[in-house]
């Protein structure tokens, strides 16, 4: 079966989806995007990415392409016509098309706009979850408007490669301050040996994660202690567990930092709780 995109209102195979060569998107990463993870066919937190969707594109001055309902028909017909039980769906904005030229169009443009789905293994990803990752350190190299969802991710590519390049999964930054951020694609927790789960406030330097956001919710509820701030890698390598957070992952038990082994080296029972108890404390659209 070949897969679908929709791509400025028309759902077209794979090899036609084309954009202009002009869209801002491919020329300056003028653009946003959300990815959502996709269980039994049905969006998980879609209001909650939709909301953060509109706040990139306000905060880059780039109109909402669509009313909020048509964009989930479009999003729910993307799920469909390629058969997504369990993954991911990849929503993008961009400005849109005009002749080259940095300032925003002197004209307003039509903003453009591509969605994609596809399947993941879900086996696979437990397989993941069930040993546990490696995170390696990097330095934080980003502008600092990183709670913008977009598409300008030089940095996070070049992180990214470099934590599979040292047989690694995922890179943390760490500011000048010698404070985790977060990672290249996901946002970054401990567990402190006295049971209590630290990250990074949303307020600053990070992107305000939608799975971030639910967890919070889900800890309250389940009476695990938390604590909102910043921490060093060296408090990471000490501490009793670690894991991350993106939608395409939940909650991803981490059990090397640096090459340093967290904990015993294995995933730990509140990150494993945590996964476990995830989806509870998640809508379904
Ligand atoms: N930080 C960065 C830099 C990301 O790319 C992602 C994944 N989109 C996250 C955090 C996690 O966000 P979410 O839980 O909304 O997927």
């Amino acid at each position: 079966m070949s897969r679908i995109a929709y791509v400025n209102g028309q759902y077209r195979e794979m090899r036609d989806a084309t954009v202009n060569i002009e869209d801002r998107g491919y020329q300056f990463a003028d653009g946003v995007y959300e990815v959502c993870e996709v269980r039994n066919g049905q969006i998980v937190d879609f209001p909650k990415h939709m909301k953060r969707l509109q706040r990139s594109l306000s905060e880059l001055r780039i109109a909402m392409p669509m009313p909020l309902a048509s964009l989930q028909i479009v999003v729910h017909e993307v799920i469909r016509r390629n058969r997504v039980g369990y993954g991911i769906v990849y929503l993008q904005v961009t400005r849109g098309v005009s002749r080259r030229d940095h300032a925003f169009p002197i004209k307003p443009v039509k903003p453009a706009v591509v969605v994609t789905a596809r399947n993941l293994s879900f086996t696979k990803n437990q397989e993941t979850a069930a040993h546990g990752i490696g995170v390696i350190t990097v330095p934080e190299n980003r502008w600092p408007r990183v709670d913008i969802k977009s598409v300008s991710l030089l940095p996070n590519v070049l992180a990214k490669q470099q934590a599979r390049e040292n047989g690694a999964y995922e890179a943390w930054f760490v500011d000048a301050e010698g404070l985790v951020t977060e990672g290249s694609s996901s946002n970054a927790w401990i567990v402190t040996k006295d049971g209590r789960v630290v990250t990074r406030s949303a307020e600053q330097g990070i992107l305000a994660g939608i799975t971030r956001s639910v967890l919070t919710d889900a800890m309250a509820a389940l009476q695990v202690k938390f604590e909102e701030r910043p921490f060093t890698p060296q408090e990471a390598y000490e501490a009793a567990e670690a894991f991350v957070t993106a939608s395409s992952q939940i909650v991803m038990p981490v059990v090397r930092i640096d090459g340093r082994n967290i904990g015993n080296g294995t995933p730990g029972a509140v990150s494993k709780r945590l996964r476990e108890e995830f989806h509870r404390f998640s809508s379904f659209s």
